[in-house]
């Protein structure tokens, strides 16, 4: 039988993400042995109880002792005191990565707790749901989802194909880019939609002529594919927007806008400038079919009333 590709994974953060980790490393068998660390008794606990881990710390100093991968699994906000905590302890060679939505703000928060001898390579895997916490994870998680890696020009080769193989191995494509290219395009796929949503759901709760029942009645219209996104952990999006400001805000004003152009549209009821903008974006979701990246079935493949998949 082949060696795991990393003898000891330390889990700093056992939420979604820390915990697909979890369970899709176990499956892959990608680590000898995985070591769970996260702030709150009652996480740790529940961790433990899930089987997450074969060791299990509240101190995440202790947790890294020894570890040859180290994967920051926290809100992008928490990175840099993490790193602060661990940097001292971490084993030489080790490679240091985590998951979070943003990065350039992340890897000035964490690269100078970092010390010689160690790799870091900040990261993150395209693919969530809008649910938290350990329960929440899942091993096929990043199956075919990209996870993107954003090294410097100076990180060692072989650290940046050690840290691939464990996304393949994840069942993940591995892209990588500068992480400030990254924000720009996240900004655009992931945090721009997501302050959208946020904002839709809140002004259809804020209506005050057109009454909540009617909001949760008559949803399958529109409004529920938009709440799927707002529910997701306010922690995470609060922190994603308070550290990729620039990118969100210039993507903002984009939106704004292009959505002026559509207000003066519909005024003057110009159906041609109407269809042509319908018509051309209607083309980026076959778009996603072919690239794998959804589902073809009617209904984004929801399930029908009696529970069964949409055909
Ligand atoms: P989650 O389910 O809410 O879990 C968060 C974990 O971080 C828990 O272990 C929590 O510990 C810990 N934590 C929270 N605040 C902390 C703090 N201030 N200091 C130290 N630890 C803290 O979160 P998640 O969805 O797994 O997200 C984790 C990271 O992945 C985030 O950076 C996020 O941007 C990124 N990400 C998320 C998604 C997604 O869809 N959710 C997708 C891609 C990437 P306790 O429970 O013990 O408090």
């Amino acid at each position: 039988m082949s060696e795991p590709l990393f003898s000891r994974v330390a889990l700093i953060g056992i939420g979604l993400i820390g915990s697909s980790l979890s369970h899709v490393m176990r499956r892959e068998k990608l680590a000898g042995e995985i070591v769970v660390s996260t702030r709150s008794e009652v996480t740790l606990k529940r961790a433990e109880e899930l089987r997450l881990g074969d060791r299990y710390y509240l101190d995440a100093a202790e947790a890294v002792k020894g570890a040859d991968l180290v994967i920051v699994c926290v809100p992008v906000g928490a990175c840099g005191a993490v790193a602060q905590a661990i940097g001292p302890h971490l084993a030489r060679g080790a490679i240091v990565t985590d998951v979070g939505s943003v990065k350039a703000a992340v890897v000035s928060a964490m690269k100078p707790h970092i010390p010689e001898g160690v790799h870091f390579i900040a990261g993150h895997p395209v693919a969530g749901t809008e649910y938290s916490g350990p329960d929440a994870g899942f091993a096929s998680l990043f199956e075919n989802r990209w996870c993107i890696l954003t090294p410097d020009e100076d990180t060692d080769t072989a650290a940046i194909e050690r840290l691939t193989a464990f996304w393949e191995g994840c069942g993940s494509h591995v892209d990588t880019m500068d992480a400030q290219h990254h924000d720009l395009v996240l900004a655009v796929v992931s945090h721009l939609p997501h302050i959208i949503a946020y904002n839709i759901v809140g002004t259809a709760d804020d209506l005050e002529t057109v009454t909540k029942s009617e909001v949760i009645k008559y949803s399958a219209s529109g409004f529920r594919d938009f709440t799927r996104l707002s529910a997701s952990d306010p922690t995470m999006w609060r922190d994603v927007c308070l550290n990729n400001k620039e990118a969100i805000l210039e993507m903002l004003s984009r939106f704004s806008e292009d959505l002026s152009a559509l207000q003066r549209a519909i005024r003057w009821s110009d159906g041609d400038a109407l269809f042509k903008l319908f018509t051309r974006t209607k083309g980026i979701r076959q778009q996603l079919v072919e690239a794998g990246q959804e589902s073809a079935a009617p209904n984004f493949g929801r399930e029908n009333e009696k529970g069964e998949p949409a055909e």
